[in-house]
């Protein structure tokens, strides 16, 4: 191992200056609980002196069960004209009782002169003072320098200057921000390697994703010195966003040789990111890499066939270091590998009713060709080979539905539906109501299932997509309708298509309470 790098996150603060991105006092309570729990050193809770709800989030962090974070309060340093201790952001700012602080201060002349309008000897004291007066109270300090490597391009010395200050303050840790997130890899790599070298105290890196380079130029500091990695889960953030904390940990632990968290954790990377858009409401993105869904995801025949073989010919490590999962796509593109691969994942015996993997291959051809996608549902996906097969026992069988949708002049839309289904040899009506058609029907069926089979209560929608599969035809087009549900174990996604909406809206409800319930049930034989 090269050395110790030491993570901070701030999901919690410059994560929600993201578009989107809204967290209560107590969802940053469960992320802070959920970073504690992964072993990030540094977790920043927010900025008291800027809003009610991070005193409330202080508030709660205040009983310290935290094992192995330290909660961090942020603030501006103090404000021009004021002593410190007069200032009320940092009045604020002790009175969370952290003992950690983190301050940001400016170093690019223009932001002191500009946009704070003081001059550049008041800038210099305020960082000075700030920092000299936080340590004095006991606390360790964490200097953000503000557009560092902007002020490093403008005026080196002034900006080397604010950076002293900070040291002679006694700040802990220097972190140079790439605030406007411009600044290119080599630029940012020979600036970091100038402060480590002039500098006694360690150094750290706030990288902004606006050109594509968070990233790279966190990992360019880290090789030229740095010590301190500022980021967020996901890469959340202002504009485009932090540099993703996840990435820099599987790139400096997996491919750089340096330590960011006990060596067990990082199993849990993937599924760390999963809980941070789930709290945060934000849709996981497949393609992130080391944590995607589609992160070591495989569709091309060539490439199926080639890792049956050896993993290592299309993958650049194994997934399972990170706690993500190798995945045989299913489609139009697919050779007999990767449904012989899948269906081994599945527990599915092929062959049953003259089904092999290449009349199965011609059949989900034939399928894609009519608007269904299977790489994206690999709920239908599971139930079509099992039904083909001969291995699928239907848990239930439609009878019958009707939905109706009412509009008057005055009123929103009211609707209704009606559904008959079979389970065995009983049949259950129910009707009930529902914001929309599709929601209508949902309810029914569930409530119907419900009385069967119990467990359909853990069940939930997780989305809803509707696509227009060929807009020539206009509103009597083809759609696709694509649901992905979750119970506490799992999340699957399944399908339907047709001109009628809500025809393709059932085949995907059903196609979802039928995958639930045949794993549940041990319906399937
Ligand atoms: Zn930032």
């Amino acid at each position: 191992m090269k050395g110790q790098i030491a993570l901070y996150d701030t999901t919690m603060r410059d994560g929600t200056q993201g578009e989107h991105i809204n967290l209560s006092a107590e969802d940053k309570f469960r992320i802070a609980k959920k970073l504690d729990e992964f072993g990030i050193p540094y977790v920043e809770g927010g900025w008291p002196g800027s809003n009610p709800k991070d005193v409330r989030f202080f508030e709660m962090a205040r009983e310290p069960d935290f094992k192995n974070s330290r909660i961090t309060a942020f603030s501006s340093t103090c404000r021009p004209g004021t002593a410190p201790r007069d200032d009320d952001n940092i009045r604020a700012l002790l009175k969370t009782g952290m003992e950690t602080v983190t301050l940001f201060g400016k170093s690019w002349d223009l932001h002191a002169t500009e946009i704070l309008g003081v001059s550049l000897k008041e800038n210099v004291r305020m960082i000075q003072e700030t920092v000299a007066y936080l340590r004095g109270e006991g606390r360790e300090v964490i200097y953000d320098a503000e557009h560092f490597f902007d002020g490093c391009r403008a005026n080196p010395s002034y900006a080397m200057e604010t950076l002293k200050a900070a040291e002679e303050g006694g700040a802990n840790t220097i972190v140079l921000c790439d605030t406007n997130g411009g600044s290119m890899p080599w630029e940012i790599a020979e600036i970091v390697g100038k402060v480590v070298a002039r500098l006694k105290v360690p150094i750290g890196i706030h990288a902004h994703n606006d050109c594509g380079l968070a990233l790279a130029n966190s990992l360019a500091s880290v090789e030229s010195g740095a010590r301190m990695v500022q980021g967020t889960i996901n890469g959340y953030g202002e504009r485009c966003g932090n540099v993703d904390l996840i990435a820099v940990i599987g790139n400096l632990q997996l491919k750089m040789g340096y330590s960011c968290v006990p060596e067990e954790r990082l199993r849990q990377l993937t599924e760390l990111s999963r809980f941070v858009s789930e709290v945060a409401n934000v849709p996981p993105m497949n393609q992130r890499p080391f944590v995607g869904k589609s992160a070591f995801a495989h569709k091309g025949g060539v490439h199926v066939s080639a890792i049956q073989k050896n993993p290592a010919a299309y993958e650049h490590m194994d997934p399972k270091q990170v706690g993500n999962r190798r995945r045989v796509l299913v489609s139009d593109l697919s050779g007999k590998s990767n449904i012989a691969y899948k269906a081994r994942e599945m527990e599915i015996k092929l062959g049953g009713n003259g089904y092999d993997s290449q009349k199965i291959v011609s059949e989900i051809k034939r399928l894609e060709d009519e608007g269904y996608q299977f790489d994206a549902a690999e709920g239908s996906l599971e139930l079509l080979i099992k039904k083909v097969t001969g291995q699928f026992h239907e848990p239930f069988a439609l009878e019958s539905f009707r939905v109706t949708t009412e509009k008057n002049r005055l009123g929103p839309s009211a609707c209704q539906a009606t559904i008959k289904i079979s389970v065995g040899d009983e049949e259950e009506i129910t009707a009930a109501e529902g914001d929309g058609p599709v929601n209508a029907l949902d309810n029914a069926l569930r409530k119907a299932l419900t009385k069967f089979f119990p467990q359909i209560g853990e069940m939930g929608l997780v989305d809803f997509k509707v696509r227009v599969i060929d807009g020539s035809w206009g509103t009597g087009s083809k759609v696709r309708v694509q649901i992905e549900s979750r119970d506490s174990r799992e999340i699957w996604s399944t399908i339907g298509v047709s001109e009628n909406i809500i025809e393709a809206s059932w085949q995907a409800l059903a196609d979802s309470f039928q995958y639930k319930l045949s794993k549940e049930t041990g319906a399937v034989l």
